[in-house]
């Protein structure tokens, strides 16, 4: 199965590709994780990635067409995958494309998860990270167990970089700029779900896998 999630940053799509990808057992593939390990192990694509994903800009294609191919190569891929963050533009969503028609996989659907913007900020203002192995929590609705603690891996939980109020209102400029539009193409191409994000998780992914044809099993 190919799922592409889609929707503004701090909509859940993070959250949710994560819970697909444990019932599915398919993997979750976020370039923005993949360029933040690039970023944190100091590569030269991480050094070239790091100036725009901290002002909250789009890097650009190459690099992040590049760390994608390189990606979905890899064996785990071969029965299908969750694209989160990716694509982000419209030569991002012609390049996959090419390689899914390539290889006759089709996408199964574009999951579309909305939220206006002001809950966003608030949101991603309270949003912790685990820098070890990416899971998501937040400081009201998805408290890990123990404060500041990763309940999957026991990380220490971070605030990111670019969850500061001023970067999070430059991600949403830019998503409404140079990556909403991708909507339209994708509506006019592909099976696209509309999920409305609530405040539980639990909420939007109950409304996903039903959308989806899914059986939720909590
Ligand atoms: P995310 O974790 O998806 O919110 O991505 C964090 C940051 O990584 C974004 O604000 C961009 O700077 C960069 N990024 C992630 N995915 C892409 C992409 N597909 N195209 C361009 N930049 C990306």
């Amino acid at each position: 199965m190919v799922l592409v999630m889609f929707g503004a940053p701090g909509v859940g799509k993070g959250s949710q590709a994560s819970i697909l990808s444990r019932t599915l057992t398919i993997p979750h593939i976020s370039t923005g994780d993949l360029l933040r390990e690039n970023v944190a192990k100091g590569t030269e694509l991480g050094n070239k990635a790091k100036g725009y994903m901290d002002s909250g800009a789009l890097v650009p294609d190459d690099i992040t067409i590049g760390l994608f191919q390189e990606r979905i190569r890899r064996d785990d891929c071969k029965n299908g995958f969750i694209l989160d963050g990716f694509p982000r533009t419209l030569s991002q969503a012609e390049y996959l494309d090419a390689m899914l028609k390539a290889e006759s996989i089709p996408i199964d659907a574009v999951v579309n998860i909305s939220l206006d913007d002001e809950a966003i900020v608030a949101r991603l203002c309270g949003r912790r990270v685990c820098p070890a192995c990416n899971e998501v929590y937040h400081i009201l609705y998805n408290k890990p167990s123990k404060d500041g603690v990763c309940d999957k891996c026991g990380g220490d939980l971070i605030q990111r970089v670019d969850d500061s109020e001023a970067t999070i209102r430059n991600r949403l400029k830019v998503y409404h700029a140079q990556t909403q539009s991708l909507l339209a193409y994708y509506r006019s191409t592909r099976n696209v779900v509309d999920v409305a994000s609530q405040e539980e998780i639990t909420d939007t992914t109950k409304q996903m896998f039903g959308l989806l044809n899914l059986e939720y099993k909590g």
